[in-house]
């Protein structure tokens, strides 16, 4: 139940953490996306801010000639005509700077009273060479047929001359800009300046470099501006030639503001592919492309720390099981020596017969016993890393065949056919005698156990020019593909209906002395393996040239004893 609580809990943490792995990735996404559309909105209010600009801009060039004129005391202008025809001095100057300006091709002035409209009226020109005003009638047409003086003069008288300032301007489109001259004293209009304005000038030279200023190439800047004749129709000036106008790629229309300024005329723009978007994009995929990798590591980490803590909470369990195994194994045969140790030294047990028996039951299980604690002590060894080898030549051949002449009866006495086979009986490898025989005891053993009613083992050697192969083949259950890379791990067993711990006595131990052995012994092992047909243990190690090799020390007494020992352990730990 606390088991089940603890892995339900483990899940829902695993689950918690993903949930908000996602929903954590979900956000940034969101407000990456947020952040570059507010990023590209700012960009084109930024661009529309600057039509509003370019508008005030040339307005302000436009009027800046006549600044100065509120402070002049226009009174004296209708006195100064009657005099001497000519407008005082300091009005002369303003028109001075004004004819100086660019902007400006000439300068009429209309007194109230003369209507220009009629035809051979005379009206004032101002005449920049000598400084002064002309009587002419020879004026261009547009002083009256535009909207410039009328417009004025309506404005001012319907404001009730109530002006603070001496003067009331108004544009007549691009055409010119008429300035009403006030008489404040008696709230009376003196006349009309009329400024023509140079058209050419303004369009083939102020607004190029504008919106070449503000707007530049429009690979570069994604935008498109074009200044627009909407009564005629016409195209007056654009940042980018080679982008057509049409209405339908306008993504801003802007009049231009003012009391009838470039009252004909509008700014248009249009965002291509903005730069800045673009750029924006390139930055949002490295974003996201980092967010993907941090999102995916950090998974990685999660799952890799549930696996992890998985894995050691089923390692301490086969830990703690393998440990109720090996007390069990170790207090069984104790126990038997016990009894048997108590019986003959109570003197119950006197027939010799009997006595014998007792002492072969106690041999046995101290022999089993004894196997049992070498197989926990190569355990233990493996793990400190203390394990060391006497490493020595030894023709492979003579290796088994010196193993299975002590253990083929026993082998066989267990019903299987064993079979021996070499293709190179000189082939010498630099190995510790000892680690080949628990190598090739603990593949027996396997052999043995994992085989059900065909039962045959087959040893054999052969060789390449590098290596010497030592492959023990049984007809047993055979190993499903997917185990075969555990099967070496410590304590791992397979888990199938034919070979369950619980049917096969084992612990998992064998097969993961067997590889820390064949390694110890510069050897690497493989596993061929077809469940249902059998399995083949391939044990390599570096052959040694026959020349240098030399045949295996003969065994001394001390050896056949271990040897003899081995073979029971062998025996009675399979039993
Ligand atoms: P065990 O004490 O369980 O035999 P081993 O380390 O020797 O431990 O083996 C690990 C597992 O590999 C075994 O539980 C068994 O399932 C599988 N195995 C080993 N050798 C063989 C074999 N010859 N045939 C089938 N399965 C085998």
């Amino acid at each position: 139940m606390k088991i089940l609580g603890n892995r339900a809990f483990r899940w829902a943490l695993l689950m918690t953490g993903l949930f908000a792995i996602i929903a954590l990735t979900t956000m940034n996404v969101l407000s990456l996306y947020d952040l570059r559309t507010r990023m590209v909105e700012g960009e084109e209010e930024r661009r529309v801010d600057q039509l509003d600009e370019i508008n005030d801009t040339i307005r302000n060039q436009i009027i800046d000639p006549l600044r100065g004129i509120s402070s002049i005391e226009l009174e004296g202008i209708e006195n100064s005509i009657q005099h001497s025809g000519q407008l005082p001095d300091n009005i002369n100057e303003v028109l001075t700077r004004s004819a100086a300006s660019p902007f400006f091709t000439d300068i009429y002035f209309t007194p109230d009273g003369t209507d220009p409209c009629i035809e051979n009226s005379q009206i004032y020109r101002y005449d920049p060479i000598n400084n002064q005003i002309v009587l002419t009638d020879q004026y261009p047409k547009l002083v009256c047929d535009g909207v410039g003086i009328a417009r004025t003069k309506t404005k001012i008288q319907l404001n009730d001359f109530n002006y603070r300032w001496n003067n009331n301007f108004e544009f007549d489109t691009h055409r010119s800009l008429n300035l009403g001259l006030i008489n404040l004293n008696e709230n009376s209009l003196i006349g009309t300046l009329t400024l023509i304005l140079n058209e050419q000038y303004i369009i083939n030279e102020v607004f190029p470099p504008f919106l070449n200023n503000y707007f530049g190439d429009s690979e570069e800047t994604g935008v498109v501006v074009w200044v627009r004749d909407w009564a005629d129709d016409k195209i007056l000036a654009t940042n980018d030639s080679t982008v057509t106008f049409n209405l339908d790629i306008v993504d801003h229309r802007m009049r231009f503001s003012g009391s009838g300024f470039f009252d004909n005329w509008s700014l248009n723009l249009a965002f291509l592919e903005s730069p800045v978007s673009n750029a924006y994009n390139a930055t949002l995929v490295k974003n996201l492309f980092v967010l993907g990798f941090a999102m995916l590591f950090l998974t990685g980490s999660l799952i890799f720390m549930f696996v992890t803590a998985q894995r050691e909470r089923q390692l301490a369990q086969t830990q703690a099981n393998f440990l109720a195994n090996v007390t069990h194994e170790l207090k069984t045969p104790l126990a038997v020596m016990q009894a048997a140790g108590e019986n003959i030294s109570d003197g119950r047990v006197t027939e010799p017969k009997r006595l014998k028996q007792y002492g072969d039951h106690i041999y046995n299980e101290s022999i089993r016993l004894k196997g049992m604690i070498e197989k926990l002590l190569d355990v233990a060894r493996v793990d400190a890393g203390q394990s060391l080898i006497k490493a020595a030549p030894y023709r492979m051949q003579e290796l088994i065949m010196s193993y299975l002449e002590e253990n083929r009866q026993y082998i066989q006495k267990k019903g299987f056919e064993v079979k021996f086979t070499s293709s190179d009986e000189k082939a010498f490898a630099l190995v510790d005698k000892d680690n080949i025989e628990t190598i090739l005891s603990n593949l027996t053993e396997n052999a043995i156990k994992y085989s059900k009613d065909d039962k045959y083992i087959e040893y054999q050697i052969s060789s390449n020019d590098k290596y010497v192969f030592l492959s023990i083949t049984d007809h047993g259950v055979g190993i499903p593909k997917k185990e075969q890379k555990n099967i070496f791990k410590k304590f791992y067993r397979v888990e199938n209906s034919d070979t369950t711990s619980s049917k096969i006595k084992g612990h998992g131990l064998g097969l993961s002395i067997v590889k820390n052995m064949v390694e110890l012994n510069d050897g690497t092992i493989n596993v061929k393996s077809n469940p249902g047909q059998g399995t083949t243990f391939v044990v390599r190690f570096p052959k040694l040239s026959h020349e240098t090799g030399q045949a295996p020390t003969p065994l001394d007494d001390n050896d056949q004893a271990s040897d003899n020992d081995n073979l029971k352990q062998h025996t009675e730990y399979v039993g």
